[in-house]
């Protein structure tokens, strides 16, 4: 067979028998003849069920790997690639993946539900204070007392601080909050 004479750069020409080489293996572990693109047709579907692209995106990946390995069962096939022990054990992985992500938006989603609703509560304190200035009331300076330290200090412009989740907390200093915000991170 003589070889055909191409235009271009013979690194190009190498580069798709690569490719080539490469998806026939990929191919037969991931798809069938019958219907070659299966896999992505199928991961799809499945995306599908979600509306959330962050749900979705780990679904098409667990979809391509369920076909893999119905694919290599159903039509009896040894696996040209990686082991079927490797898809099962990427199957758990996304998965876990999975559960990691959902659990890291649900946090995320709890703390800013709490930092709204501690500036809520800055935003009525400080109504509530410049109603009671325009008032004429005057504010006596008070007497705090730190969260953390103890240490107690007074301060007409009173320095408090909002720890989500938590009413007025009252630290002497921003040194004094974070030891405190690290104490019950701990437990
Ligand atoms: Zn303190």
């Amino acid at each position: 067979m003589t070889e055909l004479k191409r235009n271009g750069s013979s690194e190009f020409y190498a580069l798709l028998d690569e490719m080539g080489k490469l998806h026939d293996k990929k191919l037969h572990d991931y798809a069938s003849n019958s219907d070659p693109f299966g896999n992505y047709y199928f991961a799809g579907k499945l995306s599908k069920l979600f509306d959330n692209p962050d749900d979705s995106g780990f679904i098409g990946r667990l979809g391509e790997k369920l076909y893999r390995l119905a694919n290599l069962e159903n039509g009896n096939k040894v696996p040209a690639n990686e082991s079927i022990y490797d898809t099962e054990t990427d199957i758990c992985v996304i998965v876990t993946l999975w559960i990691a992500s959902r659990r890291n938006r649900r946090y995320k989603d709890q703390q800013n539900l709490k930092i709204d609703f501690a500036k809520k509560q800055q935003a009525e304190y400080n109504q509530a204070r410049l109603g009671q200035a325009e008032q004429g009331i005057s504010h006596q300076p008070q007497l705090y007392s730190c969260e953390s330290c103890l240490t107690k200090f007074t301060s007409n412009g009173p320095i408090f601080h909002f720890i989500p989740g938590y009413k007025y907390l009252y630290f002497c200093s921003q040194s004094c909050k974070d030891a405190h915000l690290n104490r019950i991170k701990d437990k």
